[in-house]
């Protein structure tokens, strides 16, 4: 499987393009902005877009995705609990101080705790992780986890926006995180990349050497 990061849109929010050698199909994980080197690199491999996977609807992770849905034609998949937020872009982002002039995608569908995708042979399992926002989740493909804004490299994702909570985000990455094997790579959605078991070590909020 090749992982590609292109950090993208108003602040730099890392979009995941997944490519399976095998099959030639490919995913992308949340899309904040210009799809063009996406596109390239697409090309470059000879590989084809299936859908894109969204790990929360925040603004900065979705941007880019109504432009490129003119040239893929693929759906965007999102938690049912986190459609709203993807609903109501334009408004997010005149709350945030930008320029309400982006459309939100089109072709939403939403999926749930359980959830099982594909990309060739591999399995993507989504994993339900509220309190960034109520339908954030994680992705696990083998050791690799697309953890969006619940967990960073040594931090956690903001609980102070609408709908989010830290006692939810706490249960998440206490609960579910971090009963995940220690050598899981972490891909969060900014910043750089880290594991299970450097956080469970040292996360500022639940790494065991600061509690
Ligand atoms: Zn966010
Ligand atoms: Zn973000």
């Amino acid at each position: 499987m090749i992982i590609k990061t292109f950090p993208l849109g108003l602040i730099g929010t890392n979009t995941y393009l997944l490519i399976d050698e095998e099959s030639k199909e490919a995913v992308l994980i949340d899309l904040g902005g210009d799809f063009h080197p996406i596109k390239e690199e697409l090309e470059k491999n000879n590989a084809e877009l299936k859908y894109i996977l969204n790990t929360h609807g925040h603004f900065d992770h979705i941007m880019g995705e109504r432009d490129a849905q003119q040239v893929f034609k693929v759906p965007v998949y999102i938690h049912e609990d986190d459609k709203y937020l993807v609903e109501n872009l334009p408004k997010q982002l005149e709350r945030f101080g930008f320029v309400a002039n982006y459309l939100p995608p089109e072709n939403i569908k939403t999926f749930t705790q359980n959830d099982v995708f594909k990309i060739g042979n591999n399995e993507i399992k989504v994993i339900h992780t509220p309190g960034h926002t109520p339908g954030s989740v994680c992705f696990l493909i083998g050791k690799d986890l697309f953890s969006g804004d619940t967990l960073f490299y040594t931090s956690v994702g903001r609980t102070d926006f609408e709908g989010g909570s830290f006692a939810k985000l706490s249960n998440s990455i206490t609960q579910k995180l971090f009963k995940l094997d220690e050598d899981v790579d972490v891909y969060p959605g900014h910043d750089s990349k880290t594991t299970i078991g450097y956080e469970k070590k040292y996360n500022c909020y639940f790494g065991s050497d600061n509690l």
